[in-house]
């Protein structure tokens, strides 16, 4: 059983790595009203926050921190009342895109999304990003474009369903899939010779392939 699982996360791993995404472009997926719902939240929680600090100055109530050390330095009280809730709202929105991340990716990915928004969302209390971790390990590949006919292909796909093309190069003397970067099966030591173009580019790749 270990095997099969270390097969298979080996698998994933060079299915993978043909997948040239920016962090730009990985943060695309983040759903926009999320954002959007974070930053509307942030600046109701700063004009609330100082508004009520700013009425405490006014009418002799609680002001921040509450230990009445700043009550003398408003202008510091506040300052330092905007800087604690600036650092809880980049912490829950960072917490927050870290879900609408995972469910966009997992569903893309063809995967359960919203089995593993749950496995995040419950490891996210104790382990905070553990969950996102385990996650970025073991997903799917995406998708991508049969090098012969042009048509998107799961990555899990042996064959091409449009054209019969050969997605997975494969040892021709142990069967087993290997990477089209391989010039020795790893399992049986034959010498691969890949005559075609056995792999093209993910769809959503526009950079070249480099032998990295
Ligand atoms: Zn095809
Ligand atoms: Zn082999």
């Amino acid at each position: 059983m270990p095997d099969a699982f270390n097969e298979r996360l080996r698998l994933i791993r060079f299915r993978r790595k043909r997948e040239h995404a920016t962090f730009r472009e990985e943060l695309r997926i983040i759903p926009k009203w999320l954002v959007w719902t974070c930053i509307i939240l942030y600046a109701l929680a700063l004009v609330i926050g100082l508004g009520v600090n700013l009425h405490g100055f006014q009418t002799g109530g609680a002001v921040f921190p509450g230990d009445e050390s700043l009550r003398n330095e408003p202008v510091l009280s506040c300052a330092g009342l905007a800087a604690a809730i600036t650092a809880c709202a980049l912490f829950l929105t960072l917490i927050l895109c870290m879900f609408g991340y995972v469910y966009r990716d997992a569903k893309r990915r063809g995967m359960n999304a919203g089995l593993w928004t749950l496995l995040v969302l419950i490891l996210s209390p104790a382990y905070l990003f553990i969950g996102l971790i385990i996650y970025l390990l073991v997903r799917e590949p995406l998708p991508f474009t049969c090098p012969q006919c042009a048509a998107t292909v799961n990555a899990r796909f042996n064959f091409c369903p449009n054209c019969k093309y050969n997605l997975h190069p494969a040892c021709p003397q142990c069967q087993r899939e290997v990477a089209d970067t391989d010039k020795f099966c790893p399992y049986c030591a034959t010498e691969l010779t890949h005559a075609p173009k056995p792999f093209a580019e993910p769809s959503t790749s526009s950079i070249p392939s480099t032998n990295s």
